[in-house]
Formats: structure tokens, sequence, C-alpha cells
């Protein structure tokens, strides 16, 4: 199916505004088809300082709300914006996610707003290297700002949210949230909090948990330290604040440098994925095995099956 496409043709669609060739991308990208090296060359330099914005958080915090909030508020400046929807923990493209069917029901019919949930179906890198690539298609194909909500918790999660510029961490009075998100990492890779649910007791204490546990690590001068907002996703209550450190993030990313490091960051984890991919690719399983058994035998030493192998 793969070879039939005219990536040229998909890419100049894709970037003339067309949503379906901007999915025929985006699945390039998850099947980890055969072309995928040449749409990532044709797409190669365009909208390399398009932020990209994670969300992140426990099921039910408020992540599908916030995201349509954003959409919003990023619409009402002119911007396109691009989300995608990522579920670590399932290998096939949800589709149906609820978030979704909520989110596609607001921006339906607005062609400068593009949502896709993905998966790696076939991506030999996974997810950690399939979600930066479809970011830079959304990017490259002229989104002003790129959205990647991450559904799930867990380690492969943030693995996921080191694809952003800026990562947004959700949490929710009541949830047990503060010692879950500790558990998972996460606060490490938060550039920014929000309370969500704000309108439901316990806010407060969430605050000053969360609070607490974000200058138990310290920071040395010039760092950035991350804020924390109070948000109502459902009524929009506090996403004008969020929205402005997002801003506030962008600023520092750029001044800093730390952008620019983290890009460099993630391009050397995306293209280590890709050679021990291709690595993997050209070791012949019989081989392998005949090697091993030398090896398991005593015949032959490990080091020597590596030489003989990669020979
Ligand atoms: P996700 O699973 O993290 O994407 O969470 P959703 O965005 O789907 O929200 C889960 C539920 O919480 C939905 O029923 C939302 O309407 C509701 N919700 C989201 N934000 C708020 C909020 O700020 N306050 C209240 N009371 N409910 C909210």
């Amino acid at each position: 199916m793969a070879d039939a496409i005219d990536l040229a043709a998909l890419v100049d669609a894709a970037r003339s505004g067309q949503a379906r060739a901007v999915a025929r991308l985006l699945s390039v990208v998850e099947d980890g088809a055969a072309q995928l090296p040449e749409a990532m060359a044709a797409l190669a330099g365009a909208g390399s300082g398009v932020p990209i914005i994670g969300i992140t958080g426990s099921p039910g915090v408020g992540k599908s709300t916030t995201t349509n909030a954003l959409i919003r508020v990023f619409r009402e400046r002119g911007k396109r914006v691009g989300v995608l929807a990522v579920d670590p923990s399932s290998p096939f493209t949800g589709g149906a996610l609820l978030g979704d069917r909520v989110r596609m029901s607001e921006h339906a019919g607005d062609e400068d707003v593009f949502i896709r949930s993905m998966a790696s179906r076939g991506h030999l890198g996974g997810l950690a290297a399939a979600t930066p690539q479809a970011a830079r298609v959304l990017a490259g194909v002229g989104f002003d700002v790129v959205i990647l909500e991450t559904v799930g918790v867990g380690q492969s999660e943030v693995e996921v949210a080191a694809s952003a510029d800026t990562t947004v961490v959700l949490l929710a009075p009541g949830m047990g949230d503060g010692i879950q998100a500790a558990k998972a990492g996460i606060l490490e890779v938060g550039d920014v909090f929000a309370v969500n649910k704000a309108d439901r007791d316990g806010a407060d204490a969430t605050m000053r948990e969360l609070r607490a546990m974000l200058t138990l690590g310290g920071l040395e001068a010039g760092q950035w330290r991350p804020p924390v907002v109070r948000t109502v996703a459902s009524t929009g209550d506090g996403i004008d604040e969020l929205v402005a450190e997002l801003d506030r993030h962008q600023d520092y990313l750029r001044e800093s440098g730390e952008g620019r490091r983290r890009r460099v960051q993630r391009a050397v984890a995306e293209v280590e994925g890709l050679v021990l991919g291709a690595l993997r690719r050209r070791i012949d399983p019989e081989r392998l095995q005949s090697l091993a058994a030398r090896v398991a035998s005593g015949d032959l030493d490990a080091f020597a099956a590596v030489d003989q192998l990669l020979d």
C-alpha cells in the first residue's frame, strides 16, 4: 500500500490544509512504512520552531477538556492547531477515545484544527520514536502549535512527555494524584503544573502539597521554577493563566538555550533508537542462533560472537 504513495504530492496536499493528506502522512509514521525516511526528508527543516506542548496526567483528571480549552485560546490567536492523543499502553490506534469524540464535536468542521489518536503500529522505535516524528509532521505541514496529549500513566508516558518542549502535568483534588505523580516520576518532567477541577473540595490542599513537593528538589539560579496554576477546564477558568505560563516557558526555553538543548537531546534519543533498530534488522536470526549455541557450549566467547555477527 505504502509503495503507491506519491510523497511529494502528499506533502503538498498536507501543506495546503487537506486533513486527509495529513492523516495519511501520520499513517506512514505510525506504520513505520518503507517511505518513512523519504517522508521525513521531505519535511526536514520545516516547522522547527513550532512549540510542542505536552499534556499529561492520570485518566479522568481533565486532559481532554484542557486540550479543548487550549485549542480554543490558540484559535482565538489565529493559530492552526495539531493535536496528537498518544496512548503508550495500547499498541493499536484508539480511534474511539472518549476525549477525542468530545473534542471532535466542538472543533469538527474547523479545518485549522487537526486531531488524531495515534499508536505505533509497526514503528521499530516504538512510540518513543514515532511520537516526535509525528509531531514533526504536524509542524512541518504548517500547524503553528502541536499539542501532545498522553493517555495513561507510567514510565512510557514519561517517555512520550519527553517529546514535548513544554510539558503540562495535570492533577486534580482528591485523586491521590500527588503521590501517584511522584511515583511515576512525573514531577520531574513537569514544566507547568495545573491543579484542575479547582471547583472541587481539596484544591487548596492539593496546591499546597504540590508546591511543597516541587520545592523539595531545590533550584539553581536562573533555573525554571515550575509554576502551579488552578484551572477549571470545564468552564475555562484559569486557562488564560495556564496559557500565560506556557508562553513564559517558551520564552525561557528560547532565552536560556534550554529549548535547543532539549531538542538536541531528543534528536540523540531518536537517532540512537533508529540506529539500534537498523542494527537489529541487519542481524540474521539464524546466524545469531548458531553463534549463540557456540557461546553457550563454551566454543566461542560472546565478544567474538558479536564481531562475527557484525562482520
Ligand atoms: P481525561 O481522561 O484526563 O482526558 O479527562 P477528561 O477531560 O475526559 O475529563 C474527565 C471528566 O471530568 C469529564 O466528565 C469532564 O467534563 C470533567 N472535568 C474536566 N475538567 C473539569 C473541571 O475543571 N471541573 C469539573 N468539575 N469537572 C471537570
